[in-house]
Parts: structure tokens; C-alpha cells; sequence
């Protein structure tokens, strides 16, 4: 059955997505629309709508999701070269999706200011 929320359906496999990292707590997978030539999002499986929700008894999962990324980027083969991670925030950070995600963002020079 589906959800409102379009990353709680990938997790429950109701909506199809191309996976690169699964564990018991975690999922990531490739962004559909790619911003960079590798594009992945790290969520948490717990829907948390973002950065703001997280409350002290995510403590755990959260030290899970910035342990468990670097694994991911490595096995991404962007540990050379390197990395951007981005959260957006709400409307001002340009959140559109309000299930906490982590993007991965690689495979090429990053600019700053980003726009
Ligand atoms: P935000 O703008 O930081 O909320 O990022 C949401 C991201 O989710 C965007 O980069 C979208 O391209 C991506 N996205 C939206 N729907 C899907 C999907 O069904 N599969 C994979 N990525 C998605």
C-alpha cells in the first residue's frame, strides 16, 4: 500500500528505485533526476520529515547515516576525488521531498555559492 510520502514508498518497495546501500536502518539510492554524474540520496527507512524533526532517540540512527556515508562514497569510487553532501531544508533550502535525505553529489567540480 502506498504512503504520502514518495521515499517511504521506495523504502517499502511500492515505487521502484535503483538501490546502491541497504541496511536495516538505512537506504540509498540514485536520484532520478541527477544533478552531478554520480547523484545518490541516503535516507533514513524511519520517515523524519527533516532535520529539524530529528529528536535525541534518533541519536543513534544519525551517527549511523554520517558512519555509513563514507562507505557509500567509497564504494561510489568518489573517495579520490571527493564529494558534496547537501540537506536541503524546508522551502528556503529547497526541500521538495519531506523525508530527511542526505544527496551525494560527485563525479565532477563543485561550485560555491551553490545557486
Ligand atoms: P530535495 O529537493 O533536496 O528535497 O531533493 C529531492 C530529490 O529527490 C530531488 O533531487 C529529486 O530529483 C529526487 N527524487 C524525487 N523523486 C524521486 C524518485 O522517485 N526517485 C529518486 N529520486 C527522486
Amino acid at each position: 500500500m502506498q504512503t504520502e510520502c514518495i521515499f517511504c514508498n521506495i523504502v517499502q518497495r511500492t515505487i521502484p528505485a535503483q538501490p546502491v546501500y541497504e541496511d536495516d536502518k538505512l537506504l540509498a539510492f540514485n536520484d532520478i533526476s541527477p544533478a552531478a554524474p554520480v547523484h545518490v540520496l541516503v535516507i533514513p527507512k524511519k520517515h523524519i520529515a527533516n532535520l529539524l524533526e530529528i529528536t535525541p532517540e534518533d541519536n543513534g540512527l544519525i551517527d549511523h547515516l554520517m558512519l555509513t556515508i563514507p562507505k557509500i562514497a567509497r564504494q561510489l569510487g568518489l573517495d579520490e576525488a571527493g564529494f558534496r553532501l547537501v540537506v536541503n531544508t524546508k522551502d528556503n533550502g529547497g526541500q521538495t521531498v519531506n523525508h530527511l535525505h542526505i544527496h551525494i553529489l560527485g563525479g565532477r567540480f563543485m561550485t560555491w555559492p551553490p545557486g
